[in-house]
């Protein structure tokens, strides 16, 4: 019984043959998929989506990549969309310094605004950030000291003293794939040793299919894959892992519980 916290199940690849990639992911014992929004003509059909699937939640928020195209997506703009029943989670928001596609300055207005609407709901916050630890951690700890809110750092490749202030901060981690890669030895080093109640896995379908699916369009049915490995590296059992990284979704993603 898993839970994949991070997947776009309504991108291409994914989307033409959405039924036959739930039915392979239930088949693996995926009981929960959190299917994330990345600009706002996605916000209608995550929600259809998680509309029609029981197991099926959805974020509504502005990927940093998009955020010079959404100048005008503001709190009260997510705060409204977010009043869903079936959003649990606001993002994916953050920075990403690494492929630069929106102006930085933008990104983080952006993701302010974000954090904003997480404090008016506490809902939490999903997290996206690349080469931009620093700014990432002083935005966060400058939101919270406002009023606090929980959130994950999903598909998790910072540093280990990044993990640490996010932990610090009460965040949830979320490991994706690439922990299964080769070169991902740093990564494989911080993932071990994470505490295993702010645990969470995820795939990031359709990108990042972890090992023994690389090259192959990811899907939530391989979060299996990506539990058995982390198991493996934590020295624990695949089963309990994969249970306490699922009620661990439950418990920080809490709207999924109503
Ligand atoms: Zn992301
Ligand atoms: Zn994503």
């Amino acid at each position: 019984m898993l839970a994949d916290s991070h997947c776009h199940l309504n991108y291409k690849g994914l989307v033409e043959h959405q039924d036959a990639v739930l039915s392979r992911a239930r088949e693996r014992g995926v009981v929960a998929m959190l299917n994330i929004a990345t600009r706002e003509s996605e916000w209608d059909d995550v929600l259809a989506t998680a509309e029609r699937e029981p197991d099926v939640w959805a974020t509504v928020g502005i990927h940093p990549h998009e955020a010079d195209k959404h100048p005008d997506v503001d709190t009260a703009k997510l705060v409204a969309r977010a009043a869903h029943r079936r959003v649990v989670g606001i993002g994916e928001s953050g920075l990403d310094y690494y492929y630069d596609h929106s102006d930085r300055d933008r990104q983080r207005a952006s993701f302010r605004a974000h954090l904003a609407a997480c404090r008016e709901t506490q809902l939490p916050i999903v997290v996206h950030t690349r080469d931009a630890e620093d700014d990432t951690a002083d935005i966060l700890r400058e939101e919270m000291g406002k009023g606090g809110f929980p959130g994950v750092i999903h598909c998790f490749t910072a540093s280990g003293a990044f993990a640490d202030i996010a932990l610090d901060l009460g965040f949830y981690i979320s490991i994706s794939g690439i922990v299964t890669f080769r070169n991902a030895k740093d990564l494989q080093q911080t993932a071990a040793r994470l505490p295993r109640e702010r645990l969470l896995i995820e795939t990031d379908a359709p990108f990042l299919a972890p090992v023994p699916h690389r090259g192959k369009t990811g899907e939530p049915a391989f979060v299996a894959d990506t539990c058995r490995f982390l198991a493996e590296l934590r020295g624990e059992d695949p089963g309990e892992l994969a249970q306490a990284t699922r009620e661990n979704f439950h418990t920080l993603f809490a709207r999924t519980r109503t």
